[in-house]
């Protein structure tokens, strides 16, 4: 039986797309060759990426004058590239500290440059953030960084800052393509693809090409954004696999109605959650209720021991991933694009009926 993944990532992926790949992975179209032993130049693979990025660019309404590829590395590695392309001497970069993710970019960054950190709810242990009308970027600064949702925080920006001349940089690893975004808002968005578009091993770029003449050009060439663009991103050996199931799950995606389908799948699925946790003294929120996280439903239960119990019973109900993550502990449950409607009314039946005999 095909287990319910709540896993925050690597995660659940459309078992359409894992089941086209089973049939396709000795012999790609009838062309005799697999796609992962294919050469990157040229040929089967760089038509299959070609459609992958256009795809995208449907999908997001990624505007014309942005480049759009992907790289190795991790979301990551972007910690250190942004601030050594954008973040140059004599300059400043604003960073909202909004939990685990954003924090280690910032620190990052502030290995390389000067950081203004102007937003850091450490007091309130990060459970909830700025209010974007209220979001001013500093005088001249390089850029202006956020991360969408905090996956292990559970916290998501319902919108987001206008930041005028100030390029506006997110890190979407964890809520990508699970609403409509306005990109051209965006000077630069990230996302490691193993939460909503596909197995680990790629990274997402999506990148205004005037950013380009912001940056340092005296970097070592896989650090270059600029080398990257004029070879969208086939300057080194790409994560093949990777990308060829990324390619999968946005057809996937677009078969489903596209952004707007996958919102209204993130909201029947993560309200599904959140109404057990809010009619019942037994379980818990930690987050500000307006910024909940669609894809991160993180909750707490009256004590650890409980938690532990939860996590076990659950398990053998064939629901995995549930356990918090281990520097904040508590419950979390994953629910990427991928994951079933009828999984999370499995998760809430259990939640229901684990409240009743412990409750
Ligand atoms: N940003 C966010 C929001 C993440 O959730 C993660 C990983 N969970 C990362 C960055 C780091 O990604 P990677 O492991 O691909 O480097």
């Amino acid at each position: 039986m095909k287990k319910k993944n709540f896993f925050a990532g690597p995660s659940v992926l459309p078992v359409e797309v894992l089941e086209e790949i089973k049939a396709q992975i000795v012999d790609y179209n009838g062309q005799g060759l697999s796609m992962i032993e294919a050469s990157h130049r040229g040929g089967m693979f760089e038509e299959m990426y070609d459609e992958c990025l256009l795809t995208l660019r449907r999908l997001m309404g990624i505007p014309e004058d942005y480049d759009v590829y992907f790289l190795g590395g991790g979301a990551t590695l972007q910690f250190t590239m942004i601030p050594m392309n954008f973040l140059l001497p004599g300059s400043v970069a604003d960073y909202a500290k909004t939990g685990s993710w954003a924090n280690k970019a910032a620190s990052d960054a502030s290995k390389i440059g000067k950081v203004n950190a102007f937003f850091d709810d450490k007091e309130g242990n990060y459970t909830t953030l700025p209010d974007p009308k209220s979001v001013k970027p500093s005088e001249g600064a390089s850029y202006l960084y956020l991360c969408s949702n905090e996956t292990i925080g559970g916290i998501e920006w319902q919108d987001f800052p206008e930041t005028g001349d100030v390029p506006l940089i997110a890190d979407m690893s964890s809520d990508i393509l699970s609403r409509p975004v306005d990109v051209s808002k965006f000077s630069m968005i990230y996302a490691g693809v193993q939460k909503n578009l596909g197995p680990a091993g790629a990274t997402l770029i999506i990148m205004k090409r005037s950013m380009l003449d912001r940056r340092n050009e005296n970097l070592t060439a896989y650090m270059d954004y600029g080398l990257h663009s004029k070879n969208k991103g086939l300057y080194n050996t790409p994560p093949v696999f990777s990308i060829w199931a990324v390619k999968l799950v946005l057809d996937w995606v677009e078969k489903n109605g596209g952004a707007e389908g996958m919102l209204k799948r993130a909201k029947e699925k993560s309200s599904l959650i959140y109404s057990v946790i809010d009619s019942s003294d037994f379980y818990r929120s930690p987050v500000d209720k307006r910024y909940r996280s669609r894809m991160n439903v993180v909750f707490r239960l009256p004590s650890e021991e409980l938690e532990k119990k939860f996590v076990e019973e659950s398990g053998k109900e064939g629901m995995l991933g549930l356990k918090g993550h281990r520097s904040v502990g508590g419950l979390r449950a994953s629910l990427y694009n991928a994951l079933p409607y009828d999984d999370v009314v499995a998760l809430r039946d259990f939640m229901i009926e684990f409240e009743r005999k412990n409750g």
